[in-house]
């Protein structure tokens, strides 16, 4: 069958190409399996391009049945495979998340962000394909103005802990941008603010699935530094919404746009909400603050707001709830299903 490949308007903000072909680098990973989802129920043809360091193919499973969606295991160290068509959007959402795993290997982190964006990009220029970049809030380092803004610089240090993520992903907004310039090429760029939702890893280590998890086996709540940090939770249904409209957004989109929720919460508070919700009587215990551990952390949404008509719509409680479910199925299915997030 020869696929329609013209377009439809689906909101007055943006119009999404149908039955579009589109590569998801990082799509076995937690927003990238989210992703994936919403562009094969959307009808496009998804190549899932993932090495497997923190993703894994249970995180897609639910769409091998699909003939529009294929896996590839490939690291994008590498150009991407000939055998992927020629399509028409990249995202790039590739590279470890997560402050444990980015940092267990620092250079191929840096690599990544760095090589790895290229080889994505080449592949986008040869293709004529827009290109779509996952960045991040850490981009502003220890914030010292609050709420961040897109026009803010950041406070980043070069030869920290967490510098070969924060500086490799600094690095790819500006190769993205010259390499776009330069080849003539549509490229976005969101920087994602703290996201959280079924299918993050038991061991993925960032805070929200840490004390679901710990609450739910009953262990002790490991709060680093007092806890009296913020950080501002989007839940994964509406990132990948803002996702969709930045990508295909039609106006001029000159610089990042911020995808986070702005509702801000202290470490402790989010672990007294998850202890209550999970009915768990599990202990709070104070660890350490890792090295260069932003104080605070909040999204400016109005570039979203006005350029995409984009706010989040679930409030922390149920997108809470949502995600405890999720644990407490997989820790019940754990037993019998070797693959499931708790066994692996
Ligand atoms: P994740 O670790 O679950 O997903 C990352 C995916 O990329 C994994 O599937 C991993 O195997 C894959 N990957 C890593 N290096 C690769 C390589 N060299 N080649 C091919 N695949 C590779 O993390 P996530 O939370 O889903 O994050 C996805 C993207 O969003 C990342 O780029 C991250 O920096 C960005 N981001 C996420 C958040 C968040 O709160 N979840 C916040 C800011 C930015
Ligand atoms: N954090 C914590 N206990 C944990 C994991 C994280 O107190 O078990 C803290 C962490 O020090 C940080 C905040 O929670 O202040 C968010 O950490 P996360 O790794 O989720 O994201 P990031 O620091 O990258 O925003």
């Amino acid at each position: 069958m020869v696929e329609n490949r013209h377009f439809y308007n689906r909101h007055e903000n943006y119009v999404e190409p149908s039955s579009a072909v589109i590569v998801v680098a990082g799509g076995a990973g937690f927003l990238g399996s989210h992703l994936c989802t919403q562009l094969i129920d959307s009808r496009h043809s998804v190549f899932c391009v993932d090495n497997f360091h923190t993703g894994r193919p249970q995180n897609v499973e639910h769409l091998k049945a699909s003939e529009r969606f294929t896996l590839v295991h490939h690291d994008i160290n590498e150009p991407l495979p000939a055998a992927i068509p020629r399509c028409d959007q990249i995202y790039n959402l590739a590279c470890p998340a997560s402050p444990v795993h980015y940092q267990y290997d620092r250079v191929k982190t840096a690599l990544t962000c760095s090589l790895g964006t290229l080889n994505l990009l080449k592949r986008a220029a040869d293709d004529n394909a827009r290109f779509f970049q996952a960045s991040t809030s850490e981009i502003y380092g220890d914030p010292e103005v609050h709420p961040q803004t897109e026009n803010y610089r950041g406070n980043v240090n070069t030869v920290g802990p967490r510098s070969c993520y924060d500086e490799g992903k600094r690095f790819a907004e500006t190769l993205v941008t010259d390499f776009g310039a330069q080849h003539g090429l549509t490229t976005r760029i969101v920087r994602i603010f703290n996201t959280y939702g079924p299918r993050m890893h038991p061991d993925d280590g960032r805070v929200v699935s840490n004390f679901i998890v710990q609450a739910l086996r009953g262990e002790d709540i490991t709060i680093y530094g007092s806890g009296e940090q913020t950080r501002s939770f989007c839940f994964v249904d509406d990132l990948v919404e803002g996702f969709v409209r930045l990508m295909n957004a039609n106006a001029d989109i000159d610089g990042p746009i911020n995808i986070g929720n702005p509702n801000e919460t202290t470490v402790n508070q989010l672990a007294e909400q998850i202890l209550a919700m999970a009915g768990s009587s599990s202990k709070i215990v104070y660890h350490p603050l890792p090295v260069d551990d932003p104080r605070r952390r909040k999204p400016d949404i109005s570039r979203a707001l006005t350029r995409l008509n984009w706010s989040p719509q679930v409030p922390l409680q149920d997108g809470l709830s949502r995600t405890i479910a999720y644990f407490l199925d997989e820790m019940r299915n754990s037993g019998r299903n070797q693959t499931n997030a708790f066994a692996s």
